[in-house]
């Protein structure tokens, strides 16, 4: 089956505290995430820019969380007041990857890995591996 994987990566900076932990990680404090966001498709699809069905999606709909906090995005943010999820690593990953969902084509599978330090990471998809 013909596939199509489309990779991007982003970082953004932004504040958060880890709401009920029991220590530093509740005190409000920042990181430079990575984001890294997979989008597979056995088809390609027309998108806001292009009329022709020639792509997975845009990439500009795939880096939305690396936007300015004040447009939309996470950049210089503080995430708990960004997303109504406790804000470890592993419900960003999810919130991200929700949110991406909403913007791109239905038959892309999206695989959304988001790093809190450059040896700490999480992969999250909704599809069993
Ligand atoms: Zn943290």
């Amino acid at each position: 089956m013909p596939t199509w994987t489309l990779n991007t990566e982003f970082t953004f900076d932004a504040a958060h505290s880890i709401g009920g932990y029991d220590g530093k990680c509740a005190r409000m404090h920042g990181h430079t995430y990575r984001v890294r966001i997979s989008a597979k498709s056995h088809t390609l699809n027309p998108s806001k820019y292009l009329d022709t069905p020639d792509m997975v999606c845009d990439f500009n709909e795939l880096k939305w969380a690396g936007k300015d906090s004040e447009k939309g995005g996470f950049d210089h943010g503080i995430l708990d007041e960004l997303m109504p999820v406790n804000t470890t690593a592993e419900r960003i990953a999810e919130y991200i990857h929700k949110e991406t969902k909403s913007r791109i084509p239905g038959n892309i599978e999206l695989t959304v890995t988001v790093w809190e330090t450059e040896n700490s990471w999480v992969e999250y998809t909704d599809k069993d591996v």
